[in-house]
């Protein structure tokens, strides 16, 4: 339940009214808004009795929250949530470009890649140190090691990096270096990782399962939130389906559908959808257009030698072509 408090409502008030979900045995959640304060009630088991609510002071209505995501739903937080990655915001009409490489390979791979993106205008960098492959022969990443590089990238050009954590084990690592940490697809319902990364300071991207319904995405989400971390990012990046002309099939519905049943961002990973290089502009210029908070777009300088994901990282001069095109869609209907 959400319990909105009146414009002129006082500390006290508020206070009061924390004091009575507490002494129900319910968690309060306040939630401040642009206008008014909300209070959110959490942890109840049964019904809250909205009544009792509404008839305390400085309380302006009590408004049942029927989603079973909770803190995620736009009932209990109607306002779109801004997340914040080093000194950049996302959501809210602040955009995401995030590129790099599908992992980091070498300092000199990553810092030759890191400053062509950041050229063509990226504002955010991804590279994965621990890569979760389909094959136990395939390159694994550099760990630690990549970790440190990523650190150098952030430390030279200025972008806060993106990083993947696919355990508990080395969830305190990449914590330790990353801006903001992924849950990648293989791991969005890994119910360890998503508290764990409920008690972190750093935000969390989560990128949608290969075969998860929205309600599962959002569901998951809901454990980062419950632990304590409202630093959610949600990252569609295609589902499994039938068809052979791509990797995955990108769900741009997932955007409207996100957008209306959450207020956290969401971007759209053309890259991990499509497979190959040459669906990926189309597909970043339709994710832009579905009006995404974000774009996350594999690029490499030398594709053709990449240990991982060649065959759909975008070449720089693509990449730098896709923030131009990406950027005349956004203002097309921004203005
Ligand atoms: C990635 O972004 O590096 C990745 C492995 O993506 P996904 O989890 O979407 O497959
Ligand atoms: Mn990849």
């Amino acid at each position: 339940m959400l319990i909105v408090m009146t414009q002129n409502a006082t500390d006290k008030e508020i206070k009061g009214v924390e004091a009575e979900i507490v002494r129900r045995g319910y968690a309060a959640k306040p939630i401040p808004g642009g206008e008014r304060v909300s209070i959110g009630v959490l942890r109840n088991r049964g019904a809250v009795d909205g009544a009792f609510f509404a008839s305390l002071a400085g309380v302006k209505e009590v408004i049942p929250v029927t989603k079973p995501y909770k803190q995620v739903c736009r009932e209990f937080h109607p306002e779109d949530s801004i997340v914040t990655i080093g000194n950049v915001t996302v959501g809210n009409g602040h955009f995401a470009m995030i590129a790099g490489p599908c992992a980091v390979e070498s300092r000199d791979q990553a810092l030759a890649i890191a400053k062509k993106v950041k050229a063509a205008g990226a504002t955010l960098f991804r590279g994965g140190a621990f890569k979760p492959r389909t094959s136990p022969y395939s390159f694994q990443g550099l760990g630690v090691e990549g970790l440190k590089i990523l650190a150098e990238v952030r430390e030279t050009l200025g972008l806060p990096v993106v990083t993947e954590v696919m355990d508990l084990d080395t969830f305190d690592v990449v914590e330790a270096y990353a801006d903001a940490i992924q849950i990648g697809t293989r791991n969005m319902q890994n119910f360890s990782l998503l508290r764990r990364a409920g008690k972190s300071k750093k935000p969390v991207l989560l990128k949608r399962g290969l075969a998860a319904t929205i309600d599962e995405w959002l569901m998951a989400a809901e454990y980062i939130l419950e632990g304590g971390n409202d630093q959610v990012i949600l990252c569609e990046r295609g589902v499994r389906t039938f068809v052979n002309h791509s990797r995955n099939t990108l769900d741009i519905s997932a955007v409207p559908v996100v957008q209306k049943e959450s207020h956290l961002p969401i971007i759209i990973d053309p890259s991990h959808a499509a497979g190959r290089r040459d669906q990926v502009l189309p597909l970043s210029r339709a994710a832009v257009a579905a009006e995404a908070h974000g774009l996350m777009v594999e690029v490499h300088h030398q594709p053709e030698k990449a240990l991982s994901d060649g065959a759909q990282s975008l070449y720089p001069d693509q990449f730098a072509e896709l923030c131009r095109q990406v950027n005349a869609v956004y203002d097309s209907f921004r203005k």
